[in-house]
């Protein structure tokens, strides 16, 4: 008989670094355009995988000396090359047993019919294919279902903490008419202490320190602070339409269609990272701290 134990053992076999299961009723009163029920209504569980990010990805970031590593190995390859192999042959066994398995891989860019980070339906985009569905494709927010399926908490920096790596994983999903067992809700020790690291060190300054967002998932509030997509691409890419951004003068070619990650995630990674391992709340402990030497700073033309 398949059960929830077996599926996590199968999954870390493959490579997971954490497995959270949810019932996927813990989505009733989702956006309609965010809600995976529609994706099969027959589905009963959302599996939620995570992938850790190399803390060694982000030292070329740290040291300002080498941004090919994150982009690659912290970002494009667990989207798009490890994840992928696990959800095909994780969803190969489940459908072994006869429950049919759908993997959702964390690879959607401009697939879905909302643009996901101004939450609002793109115009001229797509159409629904009857007036009670929503249009295609449904977007699944991956930081919302491993909240879901148990992993973590979401912190002021809108991502998704968990005790083992704080920020530093990537999720992927698979919807599957199997009745797992699910996962309770985090309710470990509080992750997110509210120390606005993540505010004042993005300097692209995406992470806005009063506004919030809030909205109710799986029965609790959550909350976090309102980001600004386009300032957090700018910091991220410095890329069209922010080319003249780039502190760095050449552009070098996407690595896995990621480009260089010119602030490196400094502030809802690296400065929550470093927080949250200084606090002793991450599980996944290095022999040194994250941080040894002043971090830099490079003035971005204006
Ligand atoms: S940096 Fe501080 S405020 Fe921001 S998410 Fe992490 S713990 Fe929360």
């Amino acid at each position: 008989m398949l059960n929830s134990k077996k599926v996590k053992e199968v999954a870390k076999k493959l490579g997971a670094d954490l497995v959270g299961i949810a019932d996927v009723n813990r989505f009733e009163g989702a956006p309609k355009q965010m809600d995976p029920r529609y994706i099969n209504p027959d589905a009963k569980t959302l599996i939620v995988l995570a992938l850790r990010i190399p803390r060694g990805s982000l030292r070329g970031i740290e040291e300002g000396t080498y941004f090919l590593s994150y982009s690659s190995q912290g970002y494009g390859s667990i989207n798009l090359i490890y994840m992928p192999f696990i959800l095909y042959h994780l969803t190969r066994f489940i459908e072994d047993y006869g429950y049919e398995a759908t993997p959702i891989p964390n690879d959607y860019y401009n697939w879905p019919a909302i643009d996901y980070g101004k939450g609002k339906i793109k115009e001229n985009w797509s159409k629904s294919v009857s007036p009670e569905k929503p249009m295609p494709d449904i977007f699944i927010h991956f930081r919302i279902a491993a909240f879901c399926a148990g992993l973590g908490e979401i912190g002021y920096s809108k991502l998704l903490l968990t005790p083992e790596f704080g920020p530093r994983q990537r999720f992927a999903c698979i919807l599957t008419t199997a009745p797992l067992e699910p996962d309770p809700i985090y309710e470990g020790p509080k992750l997110c202490d509210r120390c606005m690291l993540c505010v004042k060190e993005c300097s692209a300054g995406a992470i806005s320190p009063k506004e919030t967002v809030k909205v109710n998932v799986a029965g609790r509030e959550i909350e976090w602070g309102k980001l600004d997509v386009d300032a957090c691409s700018k910091g991220f890419q410095g890329k069209e339409p922010y080319k003249r951004y780039n502190p760095f003068i050449g552009e070098p070619s996407p690595v896995i269609i990621y480009s260089r990650a010119i602030e490196g995630a400094r502030g809802c990674i690296r400065a929550c990272m470093i927080h949250l391992e200084k606090e002793g709340k991450i599980k996944n402990k290095f022999k040194e701290p994250f941080r040894k030497r002043k971090a830099w700073h490079i003035e971005w033309e204006k």
